[in-house]
């Protein structure tokens, strides 16, 4: 998972360092999709004026990556950018994003998602056009197609092929093309910026507007919360299939041209990665956490009456069960506790590379609250479980620190099954609910007992019939005949590492 953004501004002065300089505003757009990846951050602008690409990129935070003065080189009315949190190709810097091309024409691109048929388009690539990658990363596989397939349209290699139903074409095979879950910014040289996200709409993106004296500034993001930051409006999310292309004057078109296919956004953006102060699709995501809560208080209700639970408190895992640990407090008419303290400069756990970091992590984030854990019964709430490492931690810190009982609610259903399309976990054999029974999970986590959603509680606090529920399910929305490789493939690079290239 990664997120991305793309501002043009045409009556942008086109200085990097001033508010109004779209690089400085996706800057600090970034720091509102921070979240969304800490492995790697970068910039990239277009200068008109004088016809070309600066860029910054880098691993580590955004704040990191960048001060005053790479910002101030970031010149131009138009920039893209991107935080990474790499789930196909390596963690190394050659693969960190976006990524530019002076071939056929300039352009630059940035993507969240993953390309699941990416090994059998690098071996097309190759053999049908000659083509060698420099990265692992299938951005640049995406990147070949794009300028391949805009160029198809142009009656000359000179001719300028950013018209609209030249892309339009061009969008319509590349999603003919590319399988998987992806949403793609890219810069075109004197061309203006291009959107698009996959058939199925699995990966989000939205757009907003800000209107200025002469021409519409435009912002289109992972997640809202970036946009309203900046201040634009959101104006609406482009649709699954859809393409968005934005010109040098601020003039927007647009048109769906993968067509037929039912849409199936990621349930766990709304679960578990999207900021709470985002809106995916138009359902807002602490509203949907808010009615997931209300979905699990209403399964602890019965285990309550049923006198197969008789808990004290509710306490969420911070912060993304937060608001439906409120909404089941108040259900079960319980008091809601703190009982540990997030330290906020410790990255995500689930999204650090390997076991032993994610296990030194949890450790160092989370304190306890003594006084709120001691003799109690705790009704304890996370968003979802994966491997297990993290609630299993949790679990013995609250029982070391005197918990007389722990019952774990989770606001989504067991993840059983891998995920191709941008969230890491590649490998079922890691998940804990793998081909585990709930008995099994409780035992492991060391709880006395533990609840989960079902796909139907999914569907109504969403309010979102078609969802990609695959890892839950098995059903995935997208052919997965290349599902093996590409697990196995991501697995080994991140054995491997990344490392200077
Ligand atoms: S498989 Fe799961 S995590 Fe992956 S896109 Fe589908 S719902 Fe999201």
């Amino acid at each position: 998972m990664c997120g991305i953004i793309g501002i043009i501004d045409p009556d942008s002065s086109g200085a990097g360092s001033t508010s109004f300089g779209p690089a400085y505003q996706v800057y600090r757009g970034l720091m509102s999709l921070q979240h969304r990846g800490q492995d790697a951050a970068g910039i990239l602008a277009y200068d008109s004026r004088l016809k070309r690409f600066v860029m910054e990129k880098d691993l580590g935070l955004v704040t990191q990556v960048f001060d005053q003065k790479t910002v101030e080189r970031l010149t131009g009315h138009m920039a893209i950018g991107h935080t990474r949190y790499a789930t196909a190709g390596t963690d190394g810097d050659r693969d960190v994003q976006p990524m530019i091309t002076g071939v056929p024409f300039g352009f630059g691109m940035a993507h969240n998602g993953n390309i699941l048929n990416y090994f059998s388009l690098v071996d097309e690539l190759a053999a049908q056009y000659g083509r060698q990658m420099l990265t692992s990363n299938d951005l640049e596989v995406m990147m070949h197609y794009w300028g391949l397939y805009l160029l198809d349209g142009a009656a000359t290699p000179n001719e300028k092929t950013f018209g609209f139903d030249n892309i339009k074409k061009a969008a319509a095979r590349l999603f003919d093309t590319l399988v998987g879950g992806y949403a793609a910014v890219t810069l075109m040289a004197d061309g203006g910026l291009i959107a698009f996200r996959d058939p199925q709409g699995i990966r989000p993106l939205g757009i907003g507007i800000k209107e200025t004296s002469a021409d519409n500034a435009y912002c289109v993001a992972s997640e809202t919360s970036a946009m309203h930051a900046l201040g634009f409006t959101y104006l609406r999310d482009v649709a699954a299939g859809e393409v968005v292309h934005i010109d040098s004057a601020g003039n927007m078109q647009s048109a769906v041209v993968a067509k037929g296919k039912a849409a199936a956004p990621c349930m766990f953006e709304w679960v578990y990665f999207s900021g709470a102060d985002s809106s995916i699709d138009k359902h807002p995501v602490y509203a949907v956490r808010l009615k997931l809560g209300e979905r699990l208080a209403e399964k602890a209700q019965a285990k309550i009456k049923a006198g197969e639970m008789a808990p004290d408190v509710v306490m969420p895992v911070p912060d993304t069960s937060r608001p439906a640990a409120i909404t089941i407090a108040d259900t079960l008419k319980l008091p809601y506790r703190e009982g540990m303290i997030k330290n906020r400069y410790v990255a995500r756990s689930f999204i650090l590379a390997t076991q032993e970091m994610r296990e030194a992590a949890v450790e160092q984030k989370l304190s306890p609250v003594l006084s709120e854990i001691e003799g109690r019964s705790i009704f304890l709430i996370d968003d979802s479980i994966v491997r297990g490492t993290t609630c299993r931690k949790i679990v013995d810190l609250l029982k070391k620190h005197g918990a007389k009982e722990v019952t774990l609610g989770i606001t989504c259903p067991p993840i059983r099954y891998a995920c191709y399309y941008g969230i890491d976990f590649p490998d079922p054999a890691t998940l804990i609910a793998h081909e585990r029974s709930i008995e099994e999970i409780e035992e492991y986590l060391g709880v006395e007992k533990l609840i989960y959603l079902d796909e139907e509680d999914l569907r109504i606090a969403t309010g979102m019939s078609e969802l990609c529920m695959a890892c839950l399910n098995n059903k995935y929305p997208t052919a997965v005949t290349e599902g093996a490789r590409f697990s196995k493939s991501r697995q080994r690079l991140r054995a491997v590492g990344g490392g200077k290239a």
